[in-house]
């Protein structure tokens, strides 16, 4: 069943999660480990990330260093496919614009198609790792709307190849990110909603938050969408405080405050085991509040480990 969908028959708030794939060499056990304490929540759905390749330098016996282009987190298709046909529940595969072409992501849209997955995110995605900023592939998507716009040509069965006879159109429903503290390389706010919307009025379905510990700045976020005509429903991002560096890397990393009341329990906090427990009711306030206000949905960024995202998931749903 597509998002959208969910949340229109929804008669509670949702419970979803957002997994990554196993690192390169792990098994997908790993990726049940992470869901099974948690299946029994009913999540309605499961994102899985998509992780781009990375260039690394390995040493070599003469002294130089070798570039190497490797990536450490594969399969995004095969483990969402897999956890639909094991679990039964839906899956959204994440699809980011960087490292490909549009017709390596016509073909991998049509991947999704053929396994009878109808949900994707779809994101521009980061630079990698070793460049300052973003570089579209040759002829690739400079943003996420070029995508979204891909996906809504392919939904009314207008593929890039133009010879094809009768093109039969997909049937995705399409979620793109949005940023309650703004995006990282945006101006200001204004300018990062105004590019927002254009992905709405490209044909995204839904907005899905990057992650915040400040409710407010959520709930002036979602009035701010609404004032310039974004109709479509907001889920909020969230992702308890788990060690201690989080207080300095979260910030960096996603471009967001960390509230002072927070800082000051974890800083308050003698190890990590504590952070943990901080962090878990931290969101355990956090989506309380949420639900209050009316979220349609609450997304779990759980990055593998589902302790306390059960914690949380036990107190509220
Ligand atoms: P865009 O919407 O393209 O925006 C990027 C920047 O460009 C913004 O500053 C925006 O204001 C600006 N902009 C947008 N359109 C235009 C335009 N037409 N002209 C000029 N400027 C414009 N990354 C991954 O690699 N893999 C994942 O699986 C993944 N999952 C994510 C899930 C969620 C819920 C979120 C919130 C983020 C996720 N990301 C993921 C991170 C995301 O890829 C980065 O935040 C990326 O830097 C921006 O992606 P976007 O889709 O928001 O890009």
């Amino acid at each position: 069943m597509k998002v959208i969908d969910h949340i229109k028959n929804a008669e509670r708030t949702l419970f979803t999660l957002e997994l990554l794939p196993p690192l390169k060499g792990e098994t997908i056990e790993t990726i049940y480990q992470a869901i099974d304490p948690l299946i029994g929540f009913s999540p309605s759905y499961i994102n899985v990330t998509y992780h781009r390749e990375e260039v690394v330098y390995k040493p070599q016996s003469n002294g130089l260093l070798e570039r190497q282009v490797v990536r450490k987190r594969p399969s995004t298709v095969a483990i969402a496919s897999a956890i639909r046909f094991k679990y039964g529940i839906d899956v959204v595969p994440h699809m980011i614009c960087g490292g490909f072409s549009p017709r390596e992501t016509e073909d991998g849209l049509i991947d999704l198609h053929f396994l009878g997955i109808d949900n994707v995110l779809a994101l521009r995605g980061d630079a990698p790792r070793q460049d300052k900023s973003f570089v579209a592939s040759k002829g690739g998507h400079i943003h996420a709307t070029d995508l979204v716009k891909q996906i809504s040509r392919l939904n009314k069965g207008i593929y890039l190849e133009e010879e094809l006879l009768q093109p039969s159109p997909t049937n995705f429903c399409v979620g793109v990110a949005g940023y309650p503290e703004k995006h990282g390389e945006s101006p200001n706010l204004e300018t990062d909603l105004r590019y927002l919307k254009e992905k709405v009025d490209a044909g995204a379905d839904y907005i899905v938050t990057q992650l915040f510990y400040d409710n407010s700045k959520f709930f002036a976020f979602v009035e701010k969408c609404r004032q310039i005509g974004i109709t479509v429903p907001i889920i909020p991002g969230i992702k308890p405080i788990s060690v201690k560096n989080h207080l300095t890397i979260l910030p960096k990393t996603f471009n967001i405050d960390i509230p002072e009341d927070l800082v000051t329990a974890v800083d308050a906090c003698k190890d990590n085991s504590m952070v943990r427990e901080v962090g878990v009711e931290w969101a355990i306030q956090q989506t309380k509040e949420l639900m209050q206000f009316g979220v349609p949905a609450i997304h779990f960024y759980t990055m593998g480990k589902p302790d306390n995202i059960c914690k949380i998931a036990k107190a509220i749903f």
